[in-house]
């Protein structure tokens, strides 16, 4: 058991089992194709390590990660079964690392091509590689120029097995947008350059587009940290990041009287108003000064004050005073307060209020039955502790 430090601010509560129960729902929605993990970002701010370890016990065998870095760094955790695919492709000069770290690049250009097949005539050898093909982002992968040149001059390709051809959705989480029809007709055109190979299209939102979108390998990431996968309807995940801060203090403050940069709030009664150790440095973004919500032993007290960078202020007025001690940990993620309700709040997505996440958060793994030696080192040494108690993470549990 990973104990909760004294000392620590704020708490960031990662639930496995609930990422490991997300992989499930998605992987059984996919049917036959391959269900990977989209683990970028440090797995969207929550561990790019302790995540991966929690999915490849799972039995997810694909990562997907953005930077070669990410995935050197992913492939010293990860057993030798286990493909790091690099949506980047490979830095300029870089593509011998692919070798040396076990990682599998994506080709989006005709330069990042030409670089791996050059390698490949090196090596004496075929080499590995996902081809990605643009059918409506315009960010990354082959152009239809480029895939006309292909086509003409098939030997580009030589000494390249290509196990998949991928492409990205731009509008996936909305059902009915037209551009999820055109994106899917493009890549079963283009696919067909390719024909050995096996196709890749679907995100989260994608593999709830239903099996159309499904192909051989899905790249989910979103939704198995807990966020929405389809606009305008419930969510069937499970949560997965709860996030505490302490209060460091309360005071009692007479009406009419301003809190905060910039003075943008003003009492209109006797108020009580708690200082919580989060602040935009933290990642509690900016946008949410005055339109927050924090719960304290289930009460709602809302943010009141421009978010400062190392802390939050609460109007605490209607909390019952019992809970409101130097110390006392507040709910600002929770099941009842999620990160796509605190996303709407603060005018972005789910995925931005994850990634954002703070460095200064104690990470607090729950239910992680993979990494058993992992927690050895961590528990060691703290005399001053408390568990996390589930009440805290809201009376209604997770909903599905
Ligand atoms: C980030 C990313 C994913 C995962 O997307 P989610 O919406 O988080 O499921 C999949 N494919 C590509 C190319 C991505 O960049």
């Amino acid at each position: 058991m990973q104990h909760i430090e004294a000392r620590a601010g704020a708490v960031l509560h990662i639930d496995l089992q609930a990422v490991r129960d997300n992989y499930r729902l998605l992987r059984g929605r996919l049917g036959t194709a391959v269900c990977g993990a989209a683990v970028k970002a440090d797995a969207y701010g929550l561990g790019a390590e302790r995540i991966a370890l929690a999915l490849y016990a799972e039995g997810c065998r694909h990562f997907f990660v953005a930077h070669l870095e990410e995935g050197i760094a992913l492939r010293s955790h990860l057993q030798q079964a286990a493909q790091i695919i690099v949506m980047h492709g490979s830095p300029v000069g870089c593509e011998a690392d692919f070798l040396a770290y076990q990682c599998t690049p994506v080709l989006n250009s005709l330069s990042q091509i030409r670089a791996w097949q050059r390698l490949a005539q090196q090596e004496q050898r075929a080499l590995p590689a996902i081809v990605q093909v643009d059918t409506g982002m315009a960010r990354m992968g082959l152009s239809a120029a480029e895939l006309a040149q292909l086509k003409q001059v098939p030997s580009l390709l030589d000494g390249i097995a290509v196990s998949h051809v991928m492409s990205h959705l731009a509008c996936a989480e909305d059902q009915a947008n037209p551009m999820n029809r055109r994106q899917l007709d493009q890549f079963r055109l283009l696919r067909q350059l390719f024909p050995d190979a096996k196709g890749s299209l679907a995100n989260s939102s994608g593999i709830f587009l239903g099996p159309d979108f499904h192909f051989d390998l899905a790249r989910p990431g979103a939704a198995l940290y807990g966020v929405a996968p389809v606009a305008g309807q419930a969510n069937p995940m499970k949560a997965v990041a709860y996030l505490q801060g302490r209060i460091i203090q309360t005071r009692e403050i007479p009406p009419n009287t301003s809190v905060g940069y910039g003075a943008t709030w003003r009492s209109t009664r006797v108020s009580r108003i708690a200082t919580v150790a989060v602040g935009y440095a933290d990642g509690w973004l900016r946008s949410l000064s005055n339109c927050g919500i924090a719960h304290i032993a289930g009460q709602a007290a809302p943010m009141v004050g421009k978010v400062s960078m190392d802390t939050i202020t609460l109007d605490v007025t209607g909390v019952a005073e019992a809970d409101l001690y130097p110390g006392a940990l507040v709910d600002l993620i929770s099941a009842t307060n999620t990160v796509d309700q605190i996303a709407e709040k603060a005018g972005t997505i789910g995925y931005e209020i994850l990634t954002s996440l703070g460095a200064r958060y104690q990470r607090h793994y729950m239910n992680d039955t993979d990494a058993a030696g992992f927690r050895a080192g961590q528990a060691a040494g703290n005399t001053n502790q408390e568990e996390f108690t589930p009440a805290l993470m809201g009376s209604q549990g997770v909903s599905v």
